[in-house]
């Protein structure tokens, strides 16, 4: 038997039921394709893979590739869409069964599919190595619950998956020649890296730090060391998993005794575990103007402003600061993210679907089904039984950054002039039709 594992946001060796299942075989070749479309830009201007996730993925590929050549192992790049390169490696007749972690949104489950149907003889498996609970625990309902409340209380009593441990050993590589990209170190001094050794060490340097009893009380600020748990770009990428943190986060409990913000993390992975499953039910919804629930926002695309939000020009030095620090460092609090969210959605009157495709190119912990559906929530479109959110940008930058810190950090302040301009480049394309 020879066994096929791609890899996608499951980029560790522990707690990796994936990997667990496709190790058991005589042989194993593991992969990760790089998909060119990632790198191409829109017509909003926006990229899928901008600098920042892309030197982190590099990290974390480089990492565990390290520590599968302990193993004996290699992790094979594939250049391409995974649609077009894993056909040409299943079509070899090397591999009868490929393996991966369950993927959550409609492409990644409409190319299983495809593959699927092109290669019956071959043994297709998934894994959840994603998320918290298993698949049987949700597809037992007849639907998923609406709310992120009736989400967590319909799981109220329902064991999470087990931890895996990491296989002892592994089986050597098929000998099949693989025509794969050469994995570079990115040259970086980001103080985040990827991968899952550095994913642990921060694990370790939060939870003994002892941030993670005052959690609660700090989790809304805008900066600040361990004010958060900073797990999300581990996370996103896979190569830690949401049971590795919440292990450690019971460890933590019984060591140092549980208390509101220690339940508040379990709390924020549950919204996480929401998202996930979110994405999974609704497919191509999770990416629709209307969202899920079938509203269409009046919202139009205006260039200019779209260009001032992304470069933080707006009349609001909060959210110029917001956009600066994502733009320049790829990462952003999650009350960041709600205010540029909401000036997008509501004060600048735009297609959300603009703004969360900006963060997929930015953000390092990038995650399809938190991203978009975090952003259907804010644009009134998705989960939220209060139909959307929209904060008071002054307001909240006085309670936020009561003595302006943040905005002088990130140059929030710098004059912008005025939100539209008044010379005709600000007018809307016209067609001859039209
Ligand atoms: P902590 O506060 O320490 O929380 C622990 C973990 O819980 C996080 O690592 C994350 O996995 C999970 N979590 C916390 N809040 C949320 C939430 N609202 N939704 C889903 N999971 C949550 N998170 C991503 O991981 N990837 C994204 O692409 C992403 N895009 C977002 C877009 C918008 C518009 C908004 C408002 C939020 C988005 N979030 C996203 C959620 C949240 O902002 C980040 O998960 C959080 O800021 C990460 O920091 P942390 O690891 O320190 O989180």
């Amino acid at each position: 038997m020879s066994t096929l594992y791609w890899l996608n946001n499951d980029l560790r060796l522990g707690d990796n039921p994936a990997l667990a299942a496709a190790a058991a075989d005589d042989s194993l070749t593991c992969v990760f394709c790089i998909d060119p479309r990632w790198f191409r830009t829109d017509r909003f201007g926006n990229r899928r893979m901008g600098t920042h996730r892309w030197r982190f993925l590099r990290e974390s590929l480089l990492d565990l590739h390290q520590q599968l050549s302990q193993f004996g192992q290699t992790l094979h790049l594939l250049e391409g869409n995974p649609g077009e390169t894993l056909p040409t490696l299943l079509a070899t007749g090397q591999f009868n069964r490929i393996v991966r972690t369950r993927q959550h949104t409609s492409d990644a489950v409409n190319i299983w599919d495809a593959l699927q149907t092109a290669y019956p003889a071959i043994s297709f498996e998934q894994h959840d190595s994603a998320t918290l609970y298993a698949v049987d625990a949700i597809t037992r309902w007849s639907s998923l619950p609406e709310t992120f409340s009736a989400f967590k209380r319909a799981l109220a009593g329902t064991p999470f998956r087990p931890e895996v441990s990491m296989p002892s050993r592994l089986p050597g590589p098929a000998s099949i020649d693989i025509d794969d990209r050469l994995i570079e170190s990115p040259a970086s001094s980001a103080i985040v890296r990827g991968g899952a050794t550095a994913a642990h060490r921060h694990l370790a340097d939060y939870f003994d730090s002892g941030a993670a009893s005052t959690y609660r009380e700090t989790r809304n600020n805008l900066a600040g060391r361990h004010y958060v748990t900073g797990t999300s770009p581990w996370l996103g990428n896979g190569c830690l998993s949401p049971v590795e943190v919440l292990q450690r986060l019971r460890r933590y409990e019984a060591e140092h005794g549980a208390n509101e913000s220690t339940e508040w993390i379990l709390f924020e992975l549950l919204w996480r575990e929401f998202f996930q499953w979110y994405g999974y039910a609704y497919g191509d919804r999770l990416f629709q103007f209307s969202g899920i629930n079938g509203r269409r926002p009046l919202t139009t695309f205006y260039r200019e402003r779209f260009l001032k939000w992304r470069e933080g020009r707006t009349p609001w030095p909060i959210v110029n600061a917001c956009m600066a620090e994502l733009k320049e460092t790829g990462l952003l609090s999650n009350r960041g993210r709600q205010l540029v969210a909401s000036c997008l959605v509501n004060e600048l009157g735009l297609d959300w679907r603009c703004g969360a495709g900006y963060f997929e190119e930015q953000l390092i912990d990038y995650d399809p089904c938190s991203n978009w559906g975090n952003w259907q929530y804010i644009a009134g479109v998705g989960a939220d039984p209060r139909g959307g959110r929209h904060f008071n940008l002054e307001k909240q930058a006085d309670t936020w950054d009561p003595d302006g810190d943040y905005r002088r950090r990130w140059a929030g302040e710098n004059p912008t002039g005025p939100l539209d301009s008044v010379d005709y480049y600000d007018w809307p394309v016209i067609t001859e039709a039209s």
